[in-house]
């Protein structure tokens, strides 16, 4: 066995004995999972829908058509990012459960959405071994006002179950951009189009994955990859809770 691969090897395991330690809750129903459990509980296991084949080759979207390489989405709007993770599809009731896990402190479901988040695509992401996570940030009046970003609280989870270093410092929101779920898709891009930035003298990373709740468009973590490649981060990828479906 080559050296990186031990080194691979010996780091899926260490991310299987720390999922051990950390007794989490199912966001769904609020029970406290046994030890060892980073997923949804029994009952509500069933409620949860994962992205299936075929799927988009870059964003990870379901897509309609399985002989189109990429969903119409991508298709339409090319990314700069190179691929994206999103564990699971999002609809009812996982939609409700993020909005408390964004609005109303329930951090404490982060462990197990980034146990989904592992099961699913922990071995893609230790493969591609980047240097950093890095959640997308919330504006500082948000941030004032919710008390945490619940992408940050994510990707400390997710960072230590994968042992990747997690800086929420590389990216900024400039400025407090209408909310997006307002707009039509072209506005959303244009809304978020100078919504965040890096300072070149302190991202020394060349390869990032990026880390939010929810991905519908996309158009916020393309604003995330223009802002990180205009500093000279190399490689860029995503990772989320869920993903929306094709249109
Ligand atoms: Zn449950
Ligand atoms: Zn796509």
């Amino acid at each position: 066995m080559k050296k990186g691969n031990i080194k691979k090897a010996v780091k899926r395991i260490i991310v299987g004995l720390k999922m051990l330690f950390y007794p989490p809750v199912c966001p769904l129903c609020e029970e406290t999972l046994a030890e060892g459990k980073t997923r949804f509980c029994e009952n509500c296991k069933p409620l949860i829908s994962y992205p299936e084949e075929p799927l988009c080759l870059k964003c990870g979207k379901e897509t309609e058509d399985a002989e189109a390489e990429y969903c119409s989405d991508c298709r339409e709007r090319p990314k700069s990012y190179i691929k994206g993770f999103p564990a699971m599809i999002y609809k009812e009731p996982l939609r409700r459960s993020i909005v408390k896990f964004k609005y109303q402190n329930k951090s404490s479901y982060a462990d197990c959405f980034a146990g989904e988040i592992v099961r699913r695509h922990g071995r893609e992401i230790m493969d591609i071994s980047p240097d950093v996570l890095v959640p997308v940030p919330v504006h500082k009046k948000k941030l004032d006002k919710r008390g945490y970003n619940q992408a940050e609280v994510l990707a400390k989870s997710l960072g230590k179950y994968l042992d990747i270093p997690v800086d929420p410092g590389v990216l900024k929101r400039t400025e407090n951009t209408i909310p997006q779920k307002l707009l039509s898709d072209e506005e959303r891009q244009k809304n978020l189009e100078k919504a965040f930035i890096s300072d070149k003298k302190q991202v020394q990373y060349k390869s990032v994955m990026l880390v939010d709740d929810i991905y519908t468009t996309g158009a916020t973590v393309e604003s995330c990859t223009r802002a990180l490649k205009a500093v000279g981060v190399r490689d860029v990828y995503y990772t989320g809770i869920c993903i929306g479906r094709d249109k």
